[in-house]
């Protein structure tokens, strides 16, 4: 597979249209202060929209393969949910014109959760929480073959494309590809960067990246980590996937993420994990669960062979999970 492949000809297009129809609806229905006070629609309408476009543009191409999603349409289909089912369809419309309500449903219900050895996975919106305080968030997708990901695309459109210009211009999309590296692509000038990942040699000067959620990893347990390892920089706290891309960039060395104890016996979801695995992995960071086994795509949508998630630059990998072991968090298991 090479970047002119359809596969990543497709899933390019597919992530380019659902991540202007995620912008369109943050900036039409979101605004400030009143966000978290409504009944979280407008992330139900992205989440719907973007996985409506995602599945209909794959499955055309590729009929025979599942996308495995997160959502399905037996809310939206609710007589009571009709308002946010014309919303999802009004949306979806201006970027697919012609759209019925019964398409938006059947599009979405396009996604299965039954693995086959070839099969895409989709997040249509990681890191809802992120989306709905106007900071970051992914929308992800991957191919997996045979238990290995082979291509990961993630648009981040509200992640700043440059590091030096940290307020400068948003909106950037990553493509890691099995042998080929990775690489990020401006959203709206189309500049693409080759992405290679920190060459920091001596843990205490990595720079750590975390979820914002503190119930999504173990705070705690990193900041001992952080401590045992001479780490005294405060951590990158970003929601989404867009932490492996900071990874796959090289600015941060670490992406910490110990299972909450709040949450005990959660699993990683395979589409919380695909896409940014492969494009950290291509830039030359390693990832593998807190244990240090590779992340399993193949058991199912919840990953049951997995403990945790840790991606490094690759470099500090094993030092990381020596230290892991030192500070014995044991975390959810
Ligand atoms: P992040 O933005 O990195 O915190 O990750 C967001 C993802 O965390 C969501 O898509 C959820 O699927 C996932 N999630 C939800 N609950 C948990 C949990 N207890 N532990 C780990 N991940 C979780
Ligand atoms: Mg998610």
């Amino acid at each position: 597979m090479d970047e002119n492949s359809l596969e990543v000809v497709t899933a390019i297009r597919a992530i380019k249209v659902a991540s202007a129809l995620c912008q369109k609806i943050r900036e039409e229905l979101v605004g400030g202060d009143s966000l978290l006070k409504s009944d979280r629609s407008p992330v139900t309408i992205a989440d719907f929209g973007s996985q409506a476009i995602i599945c209909k543009l794959i499955r055309e191409k590729f009929p025979d393969d599942p996308v495995v999603a997160e959502e399905d349409s037996q809310e939206l289909r609710k007589p009571e949910r009709s308002g946010i089912l014309e919303k999802v369809t009004h949306y979806v419309n201006q970027f697919i014109p012609g759209t019925s309500p019964e398409e938006v449903c059947t599009w979405i219900d396009m996604s299965s959760h039954a693995l086959k050895d070839r099969f895409w996975t989709l997040d249509p919106i990681d890191g809802t929480k992120g989306f709905l305080r106007g900071d970051q968030y992914a929308i992800a997708l991957a191919l997996v073959e045979n238990g290995r990901v082979r291509l990961g695309v993630m648009a981040c459109p509200n992640l700043y494309i440059e590091r030096s210009d940290p307020s400068g211009k948003r909106g950037c999309f990553f493509i890691g590809l099995e042998g080929r590296g990775s690489v990020q692509i401006d959203l709206q000038k189309g500049t693409r960067r080759t992405l290679t990942v920190s060459k920091v040699g001596n843990p205490s000067e990595a720079i750590l990246t975390e979820s914002v959620e503190s119930d999504h990893s173990d705070h705690l347990c990193h900041e001992r980590l952080a401590r045992h390892l001479g780490i005294s920089g405060p951590s990158i706290k970003m929601d989404s996937q867009a932490k492996y891309g900071i990874v796959a960039r090289g600015e941060v060395a670490l992406y910490l993420r110990v299972p909450s104890p709040s949450e005990p016996g959660y699993k990683e979801k395979i589409w919380d994990h695909a896409a940014g695995s492969i494009i950290a992995e291509e830039a030359g960071g390693k990832v593998t669960d807190t244990l240090g086994r590779p992340l399993d795509f193949s058991s199912g949508v919840k990953m049951i062979k997995n403990h945790g998630v840790l991606v490094t630059s690759g470099i500090l990998h094993d030092v990381v999970l020596e230290a892991l072991r030192h500070v014995g968090c044991k975390g959810a298991v």
